[in-house]
């Protein structure tokens, strides 16, 4: 026998829903999912009508369905926004060209215009380039730096009001952890914040907070969008490896562990006395800094010495 959907529409269940174990049918499914993303955006006020939105895209699960659904709840609650697609094309051979050219397809799926900024024009320096001299140990460190910055710098291009990016809970909940374990508490207060950013910069929002992972693999399968789901080739990143291992075996024991730890993570403040980084501007490239000089700058000091 069928199992009938839990949301009495009739229709027979295909799925269980991961977040609440409700045996659900496509439709009913895909209305939860962009109900609650509708609902994180809401309450949370994210956006103005009126405002210019950069999405954050890599061409990957999270931030595809992100453009999707930011399309979809813009159309169906007039969100008032002007949406754009921002790529930051990190010179990776065999993954960002491969990735970039799904994003250029979403585009014209979903009718959203594309802006790519590339390392190679902003620094000077491809991942690959970067790799072949540092070889592969902080590889990751170089293109997080990077990355983070580019962004910014392609949303200022572009002159959007804000940034949203495809983050989902089981990324917020790792990060929550690896903060924890690493004992960043400037980090640990900043990243279960929906929405970050400080004066004089553009601010970034995560509209996927409360998403569960599986879930947005899910949408993206019984939707047939069209994602890119291969790994990077330098990916080594073990520290967040341990920490989405570790997760998963709490999962296990515990349905709710990626939320609880989350609200464990907003629960988390600051003693008073405890010296935080300050906000200032990079001497050298005028971006946002908590040093004198940015880390983008100092990283590309140390590879422009060594440049042959
Ligand atoms: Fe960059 Fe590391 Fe991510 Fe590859 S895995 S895209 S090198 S941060
Ligand atoms: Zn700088």
């Amino acid at each position: 026998m069928p199992v009938k959907c839990t949301a009495d529409c009739g229709r027979n269940a295909v799925l269980k829903r991961p977040k609440t174990g409700d045996a659900l049918c496509k439709e009913c499914f895909f209305r939860a999912f962009e109900e609650e993303v509708h609902h994180t955006i809401t309450a949370a006020k994210l956006f103005v009508p009126g405002d210019y939105v950069a999405i954050a895209a890599s061409g990957g699960k999270d931030s595809t369905v992100l453009a999707y659904v930011m399309k979809l709840l813009n159309d169906r609650y007039n969100y008032g926004l002007k949406l754009v697609l921002l790529s930051v094309d990190e010179g990776i051979t065999g993954y960002r060209d491969d990735s970039l050219e799904t994003v250029k397809r979403n585009e014209q799926q979903y009718g959203i215009p594309l802006k790519v900024v590339s390392y190679e024009e902003l620094y000077g320096w491809t991942m690959d380039r970067i790799v072949e001299q540092t070889g592969r140990r902080s590889n990751c460190t170089f293109c997080g730096v990077f990355r983070r910055q580019a962004l910014d710098r392609g949303a200022a291009l572009l002159g959007v009001d804000k940034i949203v990016t495809g983050h989902n809970a089981d990324d917020i909940a790792e990060t929550v952890l690896m903060n924890i374990l690493r004992g960043d508490v400037a980090r640990l207060q900043r990243c279960t914040a929906i929405v970050t950013g400080s004066e004089g910069v553009i601010s970034r929002s995560k509209p996927f907070k409360y998403t569960y992972e599986k879930e947005i693999v899910m949408y993206a399968y019984f939707k047939r969008l069209d994602y890119f789901s291969t790994e990077c080739i330098y990916s080594p990143n073990a520290y967040r490896g341990h920490a989405r291992v570790f997760l998963k075996d709490l999962e296990k024991v515990r349905a709710t562990s990626i939320i609880d730890v989350i609200h464990s993570g907003e629960s988390f403040s600051v003693r008073e006395g405890v010296k935080m980084p300050t906000q200032s501007i990079c001497e050298r490239c005028g971006h946002v800094s908590s040093q004198a000089v940015c880390k983008a700058c100092v990283l590309l000091e140390g590879l422009n010495k060594g440049k042959p």
